[in-house]
């Protein structure tokens, strides 16, 4: 029998213990002791041995918080961390070396002119609940490779995940990491504090408020946020494929998913084809219907579960597929709603759950106009077209990341950015990206005492012609 996971009850950090964490952080980073690239190398082995050795208890953390599957938590959590481990380890002393400037003019060529890449210093790194694990530990890699102090304040929302992060933290160096849990107070008080960088993820509403906190010290902020993504169906897209990728983009982690479609413009001619596929998919995923399914992930929360049945209780819509909700588990079915306005409950909010508007169109003209209407800069867009059309929707349209003839395969490769545009957010990670958004690029020359018969033009008495006369 597999022994008990034990995961400790979670506890808030006391408030007035909030400036002495930051400060020992700060003051760590000034003993330059993050700057030693063996010293990093040797943090990111310890994070990743910390994530393999605790993935039972993260497991069953995140079945706790979201009663989300060992398969979901394993692949689209732990795996990708892990690998951003790897990728930071295998790539760290090409991403750290000095980058000599090329195309220099002549002067500059007798220089040494490159670019250093230092740490920006302490990092603040505040996530949501809905990737609890990978959206506070992807962005933790990376400062740790650019050599950054961290505070990691998981979502509170999410409490069995955060105490396990409590623990993985405790594996690691503990004057240069610390975890802060706790919710508004806690994070309140952390914004009182001076960081050379913060990272946050979460809503839009809540990334103003850290913005805004964030100028009065003219602290830099990564701000990667949420939108209403749309998913295009033309009438030339294999629409049962379609069908089903964008209703496994909305079953996986509950639609918990910041990338997945918040409504599918679909041209008239195929909306009963693709609504029917929809359902053929749905039973396919949910033999014996969605409540049984151990895959299906619950809603992290009462007050997230009244959101989204808010969204299906005041749409004036048809439910076309689904539409069972269980307040007692919080369980919300995958549910699609077909609507014929824009300014339905399902297509003004944001879902971030299970369910989605169906709203048909006449053009692809019409599709894009309604979608750049809804949000011109959304996280994500799906197309799902001929390869003119799929052209076309990239072109007419802006978004974070784009996938064509799938749900967000763009934002799980790895190694690419990772990041919104507009509203949607600012600044990208994963890869070289994480690194580079923790490091301040310095631009340094040095000039050998021996070029100065080359210099001596720049002095003054200059000696310029005067082009004027
Ligand atoms: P949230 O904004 O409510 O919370 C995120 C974090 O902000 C939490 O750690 C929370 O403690 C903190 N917070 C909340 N209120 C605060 C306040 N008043 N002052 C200071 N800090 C505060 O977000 P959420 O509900 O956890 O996540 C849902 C949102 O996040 C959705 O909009 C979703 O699209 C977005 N999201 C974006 C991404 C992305 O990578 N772009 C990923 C996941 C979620």
């Amino acid at each position: 029998m597999a022994a008990k996971v034990m995961i400790p009850q979670y506890q808030a950090t006391a408030l007035e213990a909030i400036p002495v964490i930051a400060k020992k952080v700060r003051e760590t980073f000034s003993t330059h002791k993050t700057k030693n690239l063996e010293w990093r190398l040797v943090q990111l082995r310890k994070l990743y041995w910390a994530i393999t050795d605790l993935t039972p208890q993260i497991i069953e953390a995140m079945h706790r918080d979201l009663h989300k599957s060992a398969f979901e938590s394993t692949l689209a959590e732990i795996d990708l961390v892990k690998s951003e481990c790897m990728y930071q380890i295998k790539h760290l002393k090409e991403f750290a070396a000095d980058e000599k400037i090329k195309d220099v003019p002549l002067t500059y060529s007798l220089m040494n002119c490159r670019i250093r890449k230092e740490p920006l210093g302490a990092a603040l790194i505040i996530s949501a609940y809905n990737y609890p694990i990978l959206l506070l530990l992807a962005p933790f890699v990376g400062a740790i490779a650019a050599g950054c102090t961290v505070v990691l304040k998981p979502a509170e929302a999410a409490p069995a995940t955060a105490m396990v992060v409590v623990d993985i933290l405790s594996r690691l160096d503990h004057d240069a990491y610390a975890v802060v849990n706790g919710a508004v107070p806690e994070t309140t008080a952390l914004l009182n504090e001076k960081w050379d960088k913060i990272f946050y993820t979460g809503s839009a509403q809540v990334g103003t408020i850290i913005a805004k906190k964030a100028a009065e010290t003219l602290t830099p902020v990564v701000l990667e946020l949420g939108g209403r993504n749309p998913a295009f169906v033309t009438k030339n897209a294999d629409v049962k494929l379609a069908a089903r990728r964008l209703l496994w983009g909305k079953a996986h982690n509950a639609g918990q998913v910041c990338l997945s479609h918040n409504y599918i413009l679909v041209e008239k001619e195929v909306l009963q084809p693709l609504i029917d596929a929809l359902n053929a998919s749905f039973r396919d995923f949910f033999p014996n219907g969605a409540k049984a399914s151990p895959d299906l992930s619950r809603i992290i929360n009462l007050r997230q579960f009244q959101r989204i049945k808010k969204m299906l209780d005041t749409t004036k819509g048809k439910i076309v597929m689904g539409g069972q909700t269980d307040e007692t588990e919080l369980f919300i079915e995958p549910t699609a709603v077909l609507v014929d306005s824009m300014d339905d409950s399902m297509m003004v909010e944001e879902s971030f759950g299970p369910i989605f508007a169906i709203y048909p169109v006449n053009s692809l003209d019409e599709a894009l106009n309604v979608a750049n209407r809804v949000h011109r800069t959304p996280l994500s867009l799906f197309a799902f077209g001929s390869k003119a059309e799929n052209k076309r929707i990239l072109n007419e349209m802006t978004s974070g990341g784009a996938s064509i003839n799938d749900s967000y395969m763009h934002g799980s490769i790895g190694a690419n950015p990772f990041g919104g545009v507009g509203d949607s957010g600012t600044g990208a990670y994963h890869g070289k990206a994480s690194f580079d958004v923790f490091s301040h690029a310095r631009t340094v020359t040095e000039t050998p005492g021996w070029v100065e018969g080359f210099l001596r033009v720049r002095y003054m008495p200059y000696s310029w012609p005067d082009l004027r006369r």
